[in-house]
């Protein structure tokens, strides 16, 4: 199954993919299928039960403020942070459901939490329940969020996406395949990737789309850079980026050798992204919230520091970087998954590591086995990676997590250059590894906050 460049990168707000933009888009649905179902006038009741992982980190996660946009009818794009939606829901106990339509609403009484109850089909479900003034059932959908803000009706779940394939020139399920077909069309993965989204919009759509992907993750990094204070939440975490980097640029105005800086800038980097994601800023999913810091790091990393070496202009730097990680990612959501709550942490910061390490080769000019050798690499030292989150936030370990996920990447990527042959290990064995690793890992090490950091940590 191909995903689709767009599918993977998309522009949401933080600070988790699967718990803020995936109930979001799950309510927004239910609300446009009362609407086509013309049942809409005669809703005067919504119900919402989140179960398992969501229920457990949904507070911390901001799954009931995402819900609310959702009902409302607003989209993750679109949501402007600065308006109080939630609160004047709060306050007056009244939700405009799609912006048209007021009903009685009681956050606490209509949103109801089911902790202990795993829905067996994935452990972040979500159940919508309508009524009417007579107090009939009019419509109830339940909905997974399966990672990176994607979600599927429970009568979809099966295949995971509830979309029909998309129409491609190139379709692929495995590494393997990619790799033939780029040798039969002798063509480079950026390449095949490319062909395959202009078969799906008009090229220069596809050209201004993944520079504006570009651009808002450099955005993220500029806004996070500057920010200062404390992260909401109750763990009161102060921001760091703008510290390293002030004394980044002291280093630099004093001449200061340190053959190690280029660790800090990267960790500067990863730093502000994951902090403004935590402050709920906007963001790409690459290819989840908790784990949108890698890839812009090591972006800047290339554009910055690497691409004077490399073979490509820098605009086809770019443009190998983000199309070949967007190649590999589709491997990974087709054959594994990319959800904490679903496969632990080694899903969002180990794939995002993966794919950029990938990509970053591929824009140095790195052949398709030592890009395949560079994913590899990264995700192999990711393996069983939990997910722990103290106090249900994306910020320990989380920030600091993509720092290091930011610096693994681009060790990987380095690693791969200097591979000549195939692997040992290849790229297919270590995505299947992966997903096996998660189907054995313990609930309380995915995105439930029941265990590891989540329970060391004294939060009060
Ligand atoms: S530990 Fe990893 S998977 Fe879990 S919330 Fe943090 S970034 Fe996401």
């Amino acid at each position: 199954m191909y995903y689709s460049f767009f599918e993977i990168f998309s522009i949401g707000i933080g600070p988790s993919s699967s718990h803020t933009v995936g109930p979001m888009r799950a309510a927004k649905r239910f609300i446009d299928n009362l609407h086509t179902e013309e049942l809409f006038e005669r809703v005067t009741k919504i119900d919402v039960t989140i179960y398992g992982s969501l229920a457990l980190t949904g507070v911390g996660h901001g799954t009931v403020k995402a819900i609310v946009y959702g009902l409302m009818g607003l989209e993750a794009e679109k949501v402007n942070p600065e308006i109080p939606y939630v609160n004047a829901v709060k306050l007056d106990k009244i939700l405009h459901l799609a912006q048209e339509k007021p009903i009685a609403f009681d956050l606490d009484e209509n949103v109801i939490f089911k902790k202990d109850v795993f829905l067996p089909e994935h452990s972040n479900g979500m159940k919508f329940e309508a009524y009417s003034k007579e107090g009939q059932l009019l419509l109830s959908e339940t909905y997974f969020s399966i990672g990176g803000g994607t979600v599927v009706r429970q009568d979809a779940i099966a295949k995971r996406v509830d979309r029909e394939p998309l129409k491609i020139p190139h379709d692929f399920n495995s590494f393997v395949e990619l790799q033939k077909i780029c040798e039969a069309q002798k063509k480079s993965i950026a390449e095949i990737i490319w062909e395959n989204e202009c078969a799906l919009r008009p090229e220069s759509e596809v050209k201004e789309g993944i520079f504006k992907i570009r651009e808002i993750m450099q955005n993220a990094i500029d806004r996070g850079m500057k920010a200062t204070g404390i992260l909401n939440g109750g763990l009161n975490l102060p921001r760091k980026a703008n510290g390293i980097y002030q004394r980044l640029e002291e280093k630099f105005r004093n001449n200061e050798y340190d053959p190690l800086l280029i660790l800090d800038w990267l960790s500067l980097w990863g730093f502000a992204v994951a902090e403004e994601n935590a402050a709920g800023g906007q963001i790409v999913t690459a290819p989840t919230m908790g784990s949108a810091g890698i890839m812009p790091s090591v972006l800047r990393y290339f554009e910055r520091f690497a691409a004077s070496k490399s073979p490509y202009s820098l605009e086809d730097g770019i443009l190998k970087f983000l199309l070949t990680a967007s190649g590999i990612c589709s491997l990974y959501r087709s054959n594994a998954s990319i959800s904490g709550a679903e496969v632990g942490c080694q899903g969002e910061v180990g794939v995002a590591c993966s794919i950029s390490a990938a990509g970053l080769c591929a824009a140095m000019g790195g052949s398709i086995l030592q890009v395949e050798a560079s994913a590899e690499i990264a995700m192999e030292h990711n393996l069983g990676l939990t997910c722990d989150p103290v106090a249900g936030l994306v910020q320990i370990p989380c920030i600091e997590r993509n720092a290091m996920g930011a610096v693994k990447a681009v060790t990987s990527a380095r690693m791969g250059m200097k591979s000549s042959e195939h692997a040992l290990v290849p790229l297919d064995t270590i995505i299947k590894t992966m997903m096996e690793t998660g189907r054995d890992m313990n609930n309380k090490y995915k995105e439930t906050a029941l265990g590891g950091l989540a329970v060391s940590v004294a939060t009060c």
